[in-house]
């Protein structure tokens, strides 16, 4: 489908060595003959697709001298036809020659208005467009990889496959219900669950992958907790590798959680100093206390830090306490103010002064955080891909219940189809306006 010409830089804003103008449309080459004058005797209307032609960028006084490349409908990004303009990478250049564009009867891009032309055109499946959204916002290296893994139809081609076995399902019921001699119905029935019972669990290892998959996307986060002064921030500094959270000897100044993302092989960690806990009258930080523990709460697994120079004692205890229960990484450190080597019952010595241990405590976050490190490839990273799948499964389990309960087909064909549709809306066939609205309304203009 041939819309109107809309478009928009696809480059970020700032300055660069290059800028890029992109539009997509019914006629975007007629717009660019208006605009582009081609160095040499070539014509913009003899331009052969794919091809980047030098020439004069026509805009006012936003002139410039630049590159088009135009990209022949269905073989483009968005399936239309598309121009790209490549400037000097000015902010003022760039919106100058977008503006010209608009002169010119273009009309300004919205957020993902190009990937949802793409979508829209047959061009990517829904969840591939997700995909593409969560590379460009991606972080760690594993995010960049995961997104890139549903940007590639990975999780669209074992969803298609699961459609598909559920959509055979679908026809042998509706050739039993149309004949309904009743042998035939309970043999069909007695056929049908081991494939559903097959599906249903294929289902529940892909939502299982989630676990891991939201911590790829979100990152696993870390609450450093420990008596005042015994380290906590000189450690984060250490583990960030830059000074982040302020380091002061008065007991009880870090008063916020301060947070910092660590990468450990890969993998996104969000680090959340905590202040001090201990009996305070002190108002502000009695309220760095109540964050503190509410950071616990929702914290994936906790720092506990403890001085290996001074006694453990009633203070450490407290703060162990507000602890219990999460996954817990022990560490002693200032192990450069101990001479001798100190027993203690700690995972880890530390010195965030000297460095030592500080790869060990990385391996722990890392271990503690992931467990095993299991199979990279196809983790679930979107909520509403993890939702959607997990309807997908109440449907199926639904309809395995009515199977041996001895169900009329008929009913039981209503679950199967309802798994099927809760898998269209991962791939997009059976999404509604408003979740695809919601999915594009997260991108940039120019995507
Ligand atoms: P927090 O209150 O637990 O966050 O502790 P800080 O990180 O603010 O550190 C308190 C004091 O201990 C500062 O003077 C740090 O320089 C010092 N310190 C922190 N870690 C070490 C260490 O491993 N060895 C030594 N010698 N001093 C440390």
């Amino acid at each position: 489908m041939m819309e109107e010409n809309i478009a928009a830089i696809a480059t970020p804003a700032g300055k660069g060595g290059v800028a890029i103008i992109r539009i997509s449309g019914k006629s975007p080459l007629a717009l660019a003959e208006k605009m582009f004058t081609p160095a040499g005797k070539t014509k913009v209307a003899d331009f052969e697709p794919y091809r980047m032609y030098p020439g004069r960028i026509d805009a006012g006084n936003f002139s410039d001298y630049g590159l088009c490349v135009y990209f022949r409908a269905p073989a483009s990004y968005t399936g239309e036809d598309i121009v790209e303009f490549q400037c000097h990478g000015g902010e003022s250049v760039a919106r100058g020659i977008l503006k010209q564009t608009f002169r010119l009867g273009a009309r300004p891009a919205g957020k993902g208005e190009f990937t949802k032309r793409a979508f829209l055109n047959g061009k990517l499946s829904l969840a591939s467009a997700e995909g593409v959204a969560d590379m460009i916002n991606g972080e760690s290296e594993a995010e960049v990889k995961a997104g890139y893994l549903l940007y590639s139809e990975k999780l669209t081609e074992k969803v298609r496959v699961l459609q598909d076995e559920l959509k055979t399902v679908l026809a042998g019921i509706d050739v039993s219900v149309d004949y309904p001699e009743e042998d035939i119905e309970e043999e069909h029935i007695l056929e049908i669950v081991p494939d559903l019972t097959r599906l249903t669990a294929e289902i529940s290892s892909l939502t299982k992958s989630y676990a891991v998959g939201k911590k790829i996307k979100s990152g696993v986060t870390v609450a450093i907790c420990g008596k005042p002064n015994t380290g906590k921030s000189s450690l984060l500094n250490r583990l960030l590798g830059y000074d982040k959270a302020i380091v002061s000897e008065i007991a009880g100044t870090t008063r916020d959680a301060v947070e910092g993302t660590l990468e450990i092989e890969g993998r996104k960690f969000n680090l959340y100093d905590t202040a001090g806990v201990r009996e305070s009258g002190d108002r502000i930080e009695s309220i760095g206390i109540e964050r503190a523990e509410a950071i616990v709460r929702s914290a994936d697994l906790v720092v506990f830090v403890a001085d290996i120079s001074a006694k453990v004692d009633e203070e450490d205890a407290r703060v162990l306490e507000m602890v219990q229960g999460k996954p817990l990484i022990k560490v002693f450190n200032k192990t450069d103010l101990t001479r001798d080597e100190t027993e203690t019952d700690a995972d880890v010595h530390t010195s965030a002064v000297t460095g030592e241990g500080i790869e060990q405590l990385k391996a722990l976050l890392f271990e503690k955080g992931f467990g095993e490190r299991g199979e990279d490839a196809a983790f679930l990273i979107e909520q509403r891909h993890f939702e959607a799948l997990q309807r997908a499964g109440e449907s199926l389990n639904r309809a395995i219940s009515a199977c041996n309960n001895g169900a009329p087909l008929d009913l039981i064909g209503i679950d199967v189809k309802e798994a099927w549709d809760a898998l269209g809306e991962i791939t997009g066939e059976t999404a509604t306006e408003a979740i695809i609205e919601e999915i594009f309304s997260k991108f940039c203009v120019g995507k």
